[in-house]
Formats: C-alpha cells, structure tokens, sequence
C-alpha cells in the first residue's frame, strides 16, 4: 500500500510504495534500515524493556 510521506530534503510529498530507494524530485537517497541495525535496534529495546520484564516477574513470581 502507498503511503503518501515528505521528503527530508526538499520536503514535497511523494507516494511512498515501499520500494522507493530516492525522492523523486530532489534525487536525495532514503536511509535504507539495514538489518544489522534493525537487530541492534531490537536488542537495545529488549535491554530497555528488561527491568520491566523483571518487575513484573516478581509481581507474578
Ligand atoms: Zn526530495
């Protein structure tokens, strides 16, 4: 599905349909989420989300 987003660089909006590599006006490159960032992404959120976790462990426990 097409989301309609804007540019950061030149801020028009474009119709982003998912496999978009650059704007198409201004010709800048989208920062592409590679998977290795989107892993340590993961594993910072699940460190965040540890003591939480560990909280209600022994709420429960
Ligand atoms: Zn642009």
């Amino acid at each position: 599905m097409a989301t309609s987003r804007e540019c950061p660089s030149c801020a028009l909006e474009y119709e982003d349909t998912g496999d978009l590599k650059q704007c198409p006006y201004c010709g800048y490159e989208f920062p592409q989420r590679r998977s290795s960032v989107q892993w340590v992404a993961w594993l910072l959120a699940l460190l965040l989300l540890w003591p939480a976790v560990k909280g209600l462990m022994m709420l429960f426990g």
